[in-house]
């Protein structure tokens, strides 16, 4: 329903157009069309000339190294830039602390631009470093990449800003973190109080090694974030263990229930989990305990029946003990289903501005720690990926919950090059390149691609309106979004907060200062590279 009037409004919308820009009416050769290679160059050009504020923004994440949901520091300095730049921003939106919507112009088409915040536990880590060298031992730190999106989302759209003020370009930029992504903690909250309301197109971007984008179902999964917390009773463990009931022991049955489950399941599931809470002391019969368990699958239905038997296993380990248990949804993720159409404007873009020409230093550093690690010694990536169909049966993986913002509005990711292939992933080794040349020079390349992608949308009203067809058509058709979270769940802004308050003390010391170093690994006296 709200699709057909959306429709309605944009041939409306484009109509008036036409009428008012006579020029503009013919869709095949617009005189849009044609200032749009020019205005092209300009932004490529333009962000080159931003190399230094790109690079600064990226090694000011990275020195923050925040975790989910506590991404205080990262989105103050973030807001701060933007609205420096003239963007009107709201802070503190949706009931998380460290959400923020930044808006820029008005009118449409809205062009969405979204980015991940958030670091990894226990990843803290040297830059320009091929070994395991913490910055804090046992502290947060990067080891995603999640750094450098955002710089790449804000230089872009600060470039084509320019370009839409002198050429009086109709169009709204609304810019948005990813907070907590690790947890898949906030996107289908953003969707569920209306942050795509009125968006055309999302254009997300994320760190890779590639220079990549895809369209349809990917290799990833998605899935649902749930915590079981059983409820016992005390008692002294040597005196008098009949009087009391474990909720450790729970917590362990279910979690043999569901590693014997497992052997019944799809091959494409993925399961796993943490123990979160399991007691205090061996002699006190633990009262309280949880476990935290990611459920994946590919689709709505197989997520729904995992979760499903884990809440029955659940159940059958708390009737085991005589204990209760309760649980509640920490995040989701739906599985991310790209689109087409501005996926190949995309791809052309990634072709047209190429792969960074990469240093004998950064091909010595991605080496180095490609031998640490044991991995191929094949350094980087020096091709574009070429724009390839959908896998005909996906196999399942990783998740992003932008996947629930792809089911809502026609989306895609930018992966840009800014990291070293090879790596294990949510890991101090994933940290290392990410203060550093390559990272700059990857964000630099995906900034540029993003601003071209970004004028396609504004002089190409036709590539809306086939992202909509495509979204309604093909892409909705059979499969309709149903959220994995209810009306009554809420984020979890809690999560991470003892262990931020525990580290950032100390990781204060490292932050990045602009005004004393060109940059980070000169405010570390790091030589860049370092290998063994
Ligand atoms: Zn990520």
């Amino acid at each position: 329903m709200r699709h057909d009037r959306r429709s309605l409004f944009r041939l409306v919308a484009v109509l008036a157009v036409s009428t008012a820009v006579p020029v503009a009416a013919a869709p095949r050769s617009p005189a849009a069309d044609r200032r749009l290679p020019a205005l092209k160059r300009e932004a490529a050009a333009d962000v080159d000339r931003m190399q230094v504020f790109t690079q600064q923004m990226v090694d000011t994440l990275f020195s923050f190294g925040e975790l989910g949901f506590q991404e205080v520091e990262t989105s103050r300095h973030l807001v701060g830039v933007l609205r420096e730049n003239g963007f009107q921003v709201k802070e503190g939106v949706y009931g998380i602390p460290t959400a923020w919507v930044a808006t820029w112009g008005s009118g449409r088409p809205v062009i969405s631009l979204g980015s991940d915040i958030d670091g990894i536990p226990k990843a803290s880590q040297k830059p320009g470093i091929a070994w395991h060298t913490p910055l804090i031992e046992g502290a947060p730190g990067h080891g995603e990449g999640h750094n450098s999106g955002q710089a790449v989302n804000i230089t872009a759209a600060i470039a084509v800003k320019k370009i839409m003020e002198r050429e009086r370009l109709p169009g709204t930029l609304v810019l948005w973190p990813g907070v907590a992504e690790e947890l898949l903690g906030t996107k289908a909250y953003f969707v569920r109080e209306g942050l795509f309301k009125d968006t055309d197109v999302v254009l997300f971007s994320h760190v890779d090694s590639e220079m990549k984008v895809t369209w349809g179902q990917g290799d990833g999964s998605g899935l649902v974030s749930v915590e079981y917390t059983f409820h016992g009773e005390p008692a002294h463990a040597g005196v008098a263990p009949w009087r009391g009931r474990s909720a450790l022991d729970a917590v362990e049955l279910m979690d043999a229930g569901w590693n014997f489950r497992r052997e019944h399941l799809r091959t494409e599931q993925r399961s796993h989990y943490v123990i979160t809470r399991g007691g205090d002391q061996p002699n006190v019969v633990p009262s309280l305990a949880s476990v935290w368990y990611y459920f994946r699958e590919l689709d709505y239905p197989h997520i729904h029946s995992l979760l499903e038997a884990g809440n029955a296993i659940a159940k059958a380990a708390a009737a085991m003990t005589e204990t209760t248990v309760e649980w509640r949804i920490l995040g989701a993720a739906w599985p991310q289903h790209f689109n087409r159409p501005v996926a190949e404007a995309m791809s052309e873009n990634m072709k047209a501005v190429g792969m960074p020409s990469w240093s004998e230093a950064d091909q010595t550093l991605a080496k180095g720690l490609q031998r640490e690690l044991k991995a191929a010694e094949k350094g980087l990536e020096t091709a574009v990926t070429r724009l390839e169909p959908p896998p005909a049966e996906p196999k399942g993986g990783g998740s992003d919950d932008i996947g629930d913002v792809s089911w809502t509005v026609p989306t895609i990711t930018l992966l840009y090059p800014s990291n070293i292939p090879g790596l294990p992933g949510h890991h101090w080794a994933n940290a290392v390149a990410m203060a550093t040349p390559l990272a700059h020079k990857g964000a630099t390349a995906g900034a540029k691609v993003q601003a071209m992608t970004m004028l396609d949308l504004l002089l190409r009203p036709e590539l809306v309106a086939q992202a909509w067809s495509y979204f309604r058509d093909v892409q909705t058709r059979e499969t309709k979004y149903t959220p994995l979270i209810g009306p009554q769940d809420v984020p979890a802004t809690w999560l991470n907060r003892e262990t931020m308050e525990r580290y950032r003390p100390d990781m204060r010391k490292y932050y990045f200062d602009a005004t004393r170093y060109k940059t980070y690994l000169e405010q570390l006296g790091v030589s860049y590279p370092t290998v063994r």
